[in-house]
């Protein structure tokens, strides 16, 4: 199993390497959240501005998801921060998803494979993985949302 320690490593060689010219403005952490069916992560700042927290799906402490989809969720989170969006830095676009400004970054950044890796990931294994390892309730519930026609269909509009 993974440990945040091992998260914290994936981040800093991002920090290193293809972002190493963000500036850090405050206190930036990371963790493993909940097992969640859709979020892959998300980052807050708290109140204060002094710190900002990536969380990270806890189902990506498993060792069978791919740790490209974990440093392309740390990337992700990332752009946001650089983007000023729960981090200290000006805010460059009105929204966090704003038209593709994602993949921008990513492209920007050299990680334009791990972007497109990531979203035919979620495509073709995501709903697969989480019918093996969701608790039966929540899978059910997660199902049963009424706008959704099919799981996969569902699972192909991440809120991340
Ligand atoms: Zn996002």
């Amino acid at each position: 199993m993974r440990t945040d320690a091992w998260l914290r490593e994936q981040l800093d060689q991002l920090l290193r390497g293809p972002f190493s010219d963000m500036t850090v403005a405050n206190r930036l952490t990371v963790h493993f959240g909940r097992r969640a069916g859709r979020r892959f992560g998300s980052i807050l700042m708290t109140r204060d501005k002094r710190e900002s927290r990536i969380t990270i799906n806890g189902h990506f402490r498993d060792e069978t998801v791919p740790e490209a989809i974990v440093q392309a969720t740390l990337a992700h989170e990332l752009s946001h921060y650089a983007h000023g969006f729960s981090s200290p830095l000006p805010k460059k676009y009105k929204s966090p998803h704003a038209g593709g400004v994602i993949l921008r970054e990513f492209k920007k950044r050299g990680l334009e494979m791990l972007y497109h890796y990531e979203k035919q990931w979620s495509k073709s294994h995501w709903g697969e993985y989480l019918k093996a390892h969701m608790e039966p309730r929540a899978y059910r519930s997660l199902s049963r949302r009424p706008a959704a026609t099919g799981l996969l269909q569902l699972l192909r509009h991440f809120e991340w």
